[in-house]
């Protein structure tokens, strides 16, 4: 007999499962020697009393064993021989784009700028030994794109969730834990993501997609109307000639190489070269608003008391606390962003002379330290009111990549606060607020080391204001929050894309060029491993309809 229930336990009862098979016998009447399973389908924690108690929705099997299948199983036909789409950027948007493309019966050639996930592992270390950055294979590129040396938080706040469920269900298909399918903020863990990707990549291969490492696109390869085969997708704006992406140009160490087909650009928020290139062959772009600010490391211990209103911390049966803080300061929103509890600080940036930071955390989440980005909304018209010149004497060419020139000016500050290499300019949390020099700082996760620094001084003050306001109001609802055991390191600015790719809203073409799908993050239509990965299914969709079109 299979049951579900939804019931409301301690933590210790929830972390296992003999006490749970008891719970349910004395709550429902039943023998717990006859429970042969118990599956978690959901699981949240409540922390908002002093008692905290784990929501779980269970399914039971009494005399019998499970057998029905954790997850739904996706068929992966073999595409050799089938029309091929060019995915570009092999993050998670152009994967799921990938898979996606398979499923639909296409055949997609993957083509990805930095190393196979194996392999930028050693890149990674390195810039933490000699403060050096591969402009090739760093934290935001290479295989499995930006998410996956990342935290591989799964959590959303997309409200498509048939099509987050089939995210997350392709993740448990290539190897991730059944885990994702239950928790309310679901977590692979940095540790776990490289194998998960592997097998991504693996499927893509056997079922004959190519996929291609340290392969670069340069160019895309138009073609200009009106000897069109197809009709012309229904677009937003007319211009005054169609034309039509055919495929992409790339280079590899085997040189200039060519790619035929309709193009899905999944290039991810960093790939400045690719915003250049499209500002430059006149294709469509627009600023973007992004969020500005620090990554803020406490103690984790600090974070388990204070979510936990425990002094003892988290105990054993708790994972280490989360949190979410958001308020407003002079029109803006000021919030905490992508919380890594447990978690470690990292170098993020894709060139020499960046310091960028983001955070990530192991399955565990098992660290000393609990970091969060601490981030002020900036929108393009801010900009105008902010003098450049206090940025490098920057020249902006073009209106659209100002956001983005803001954000490297601003990479490049600290880098030069950070003494010219990977050790990154830091201060105490209440001595921000105060306005206060730090002596000396706490030992924290972040690698490549950390130098005092007055960032109240020389973050624009329409970031270090607002963060000053935010932290003080965040202190006030969270006790012990606001604190010199903190500390603040500069600088968080990947977290959005600074460029909006111009895209229609039904065919998800360019709005200027048909055969083009600008996907994921990097196009602006994504923030996060599951909602790029949801982009990348729709893009795939959406190539299969264009190519269905161009037969008739
Ligand atoms: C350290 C870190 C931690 C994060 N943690 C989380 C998290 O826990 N949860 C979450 O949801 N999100 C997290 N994010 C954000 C998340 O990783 C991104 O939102 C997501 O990866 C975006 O996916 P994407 O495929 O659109 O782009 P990306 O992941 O950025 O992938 C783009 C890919 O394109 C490649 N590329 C770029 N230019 C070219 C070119 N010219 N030719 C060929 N290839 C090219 C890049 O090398 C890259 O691999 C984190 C990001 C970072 C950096």
């Amino acid at each position: 007999m299979i049951n579900e229930y939804q019931i409301r336990v301690t933590p210790e009862v929830a972390a296992q499962e003999d006490r749970l098979k008891n719970y349910l016998g004395d709550e429902y009447g039943l023998n717990p020697s006859d429970i042969k399973g118990v599956r978690i389908l959901k699981r949240s924690i409540d922390a908002r009393q002093r008692q905290i108690y784990v929501n779980l929705k269970v399914r039971t099997y009494v005399n019998e064993l499970p057998t029905d299948d954790e997850y739904q199983h996706t068929e992966y036909p073999n595409v050799e021989g089938r029309p091929q789409v060019i995915v570009v950027g092999a993050g998670p948007g152009g994967l799921f784009a990938a898979l996606r493309l398979i499923e639909l019966g296409l055949r997609p050639i993957v083509l990805e700028r930095g190393k196979n996930v194996h392999d930028r592992k050693k890149d990674l270390a390195n810039i933490s030994r000699t403060q050096q950055v591969d402009g090739e294979s760093n934290y935001c590129f290479g295989e499995g794109g930006a998410g996956a040396y990342s935290d591989g938080k799964l959590y959303t706040r997309s409200k498509k969730r048939g099509n987050i469920e089939k995210i997350l269900n392709v993740f448990c298909q290539h190897g991730a834990s059944t885990a994702i399918l239950a928790d309310a903020h679901p977590h692979i863990g940095t540790d776990r993501l490289p194998k998960v990707i592997e097998a991504m990549r693996n499927t893509i291969i056997n079922c004959g997609g190519e996929v291609h490492f340290q392969t670069r696109m340069t160019r895309l390869i138009i073609e200009h109307g009106p000897f069109l085969p197809c009709k012309p997708a229904k677009l937003e704006r007319t211009i005054d000639h169609l034309d039509r992406v055919v495929g992409v140009e790339a280079v590899s160490a085997n040189g200039q190489l060519e790619f035929r087909g309709p193009v899905i650009l999944a290039t991810g928020h960093s790939a400045r070269d690719v915003y250049r290139y499209l500002a430059e062959a006149k294709i469509e772009i627009e600023a973007k608003g992004i969020a500005v600010g620090v990554r803020l490391e406490h103690p984790s211990k600090l974070i388990d008391q204070i979510q936990y209103h425990n002094k003892q911390g988290r105990g054993r049966w708790l994972p280490a606390a989360e949190y979410s803080m958001v308020t407003q300061v002079d029109g803006r929103g000021v919030y905490s962003f992508c919380m890594c509890p447990g978690g470690f600080v990292i170098p993020a940036a894709t060139d020499k002379e960046q310091i960028v930071v983001n955070g990530m955390s192991p399955a565990n989440r098992g660290t000393a330290w609990s970091n969060s980005g601490m981030v002020v909304e900036v929108r393009p018209e801010d900009l105008e009111n902010v003098k450049m010149e206090e940025f490098n004497n920057v020249k902006i060419e073009n209106k659209a990549l100002q956001v983005m020139a803001f954000q490297e000016q601003l990479e490049k500050m600290c880098w030069q606060q950070g003494n010219m290499k990977q050790t990154a300019p830091a201060q105490r949390m209440a001595d921000f607020v105060n306005g206060k020099l730090s002596y000396d700082l706490p030992k924290s996760s972040y690698a490549p080391g950390l130098i005092s620094s007055p960032l109240h001084f020389w973050l624009p003050k329409m970031i270090s204001h607002r963060l000053q306001q935010g932290f003080k109001a965040f202190g006030k609802s969270a006790h012990g929050f606001l604190t010199n055991e903190a500390v603040m390191i500069a600088v968080e600015t990947r977290t959005s894309s600074p460029v909006r790719i111009v895209r229609d809203k039904e065919t998800l073409q360019h709005v200027q060029v048909q055969g083009l799908f600008p996907c994921g993050e990097g196009a602006g239509y994504a923030g996060g491993i599951v909602s790029a990965g949801v982009d990348g299914e729709r893009c795939a969709e959406a190539a299969a309809q264009y190519i269905e079109q161009c037969k008739n």
